[in-house]
């Protein structure tokens, strides 16, 4: 009787302790619980019903009016806050092409750093300078000296680390990658979701994963930067057999995916491939 009582606490103490977060002391046990909860956390917020995306600033040219340079910028207008997501390598060419595509610096309420490279952040002074009145979000590991700077010029800075919603229906992946630590922007429209990279550096497969365990939605249209420039031509076309398995319906790669990557993503993609340059417009109409 006493052997089967001490067994039974044994057994029990053992069931305790396999539990997740059975184990106090065990900070790594404990820590990876966390994150495999945090995973499976969809934030899906309602869906967008309207949605235009502005290329403002990119190297390929879509509209012969504005200037082309190096990196990547758009607006996104539709959800419940005007979001520009990157703001190019210079703030004078991003609000030249603004001020052509009819674009007031003051409607936007959000600006999206994707991550720490001068094609990416470079335009923000000058367009703070237009308007302050925004909310930046950028990834934690940012310089302290840029974000400081930002919140000199009179904006609000949120540091992002794990993925959130920035508002209804629009999503960060939150940061992604070792080396280059990047985050991308999802929004949940009612067609499937929308995927958009600045450099995609930690992979635009794994981004495109990762959005897709963060919203609960088919994957309509991944556009941005795909960081191809480097990749031989099968490894581009085992990323867009990754596309097609992972289900994304149109594909945009633009910035710094290469003319290759460019060509094969068309070539697979037929009418569903779309032609990304400054200036071009998207709307939810075409994405169907
Ligand atoms: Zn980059
Ligand atoms: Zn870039």
């Amino acid at each position: 009787m006493k052997t089967k009582k001490i067994l039974a606490s044994v057994i029990l103490a053992f069931i305790i302790t396999s539990m997740p977060g059975g184990s106090i002391s065990d900070n790594t046990t404990e820590k990876k619980v966390e994150n495999s909860m945090k995973k499976t956390v969809k934030l899906n917020g309602s869906e967008i019903k309207d949605l235009i995306i502005t290329i403002t600033f990119d190297n390929y040219l879509s509209n012969k009016a504005l200037t082309t340079d190096w990196g990547f910028s758009c607006l996104i207008k539709g959800p419940e806050k005007t979001i520009l997501f990157d703001t190019g390598g210079d703030g004078s060419v991003l609000l030249s092409n603004m001020e052509k595509l009819g674009i007031n610096a003051k409607d936007i309420d959000i600006v999206v750093l994707s991550h720490f490279h001068g094609d990416h952040y470079g335009g923000l002074t000058k367009f703070l300078e237009k308007n302050n009145d925004v909310t930046v979000y950028l990834p934690t590991s940012y310089s302290k000296d840029f974000i400081n700077s930002a919140r000199e010029l009179g904006a609000k800075v949120v540091e992002v680390t794990e993925p959130e919603q920035i508002c209804n229906g629009v999503f960060l992946t939150g940061e992604m990658g070792s080396d280059i630590i990047e985050q991308s922007m999802i929004v949940n429209t009612k067609n499937g979701m929308v995927v958009i990279t600045g450099c995609a550096h930690p992979g635009i497969v794994s981004i495109v994963e990762k959005a897709k365990s963060i919203v609960d939605s088919d994957v309509l249209f991944v556009t941005g930067g795909f960081h191809l420039v480097r990749k031989s031509t099968s490894e581009i076309k085992d990323i867009i057999t990754a596309f097609k398995k992972m289900g994304v319906k149109y594909a945009g790669p633009s910035h710094c995916s290469g003319d290759e990557t460019r060509r094969l993503f068309s070539d697979a993609y037929g009418n569903n491939y779309i032609n990304v340059g400054v200036g071009k417009v998207i709307s939810l109409n075409e994405l169907k």
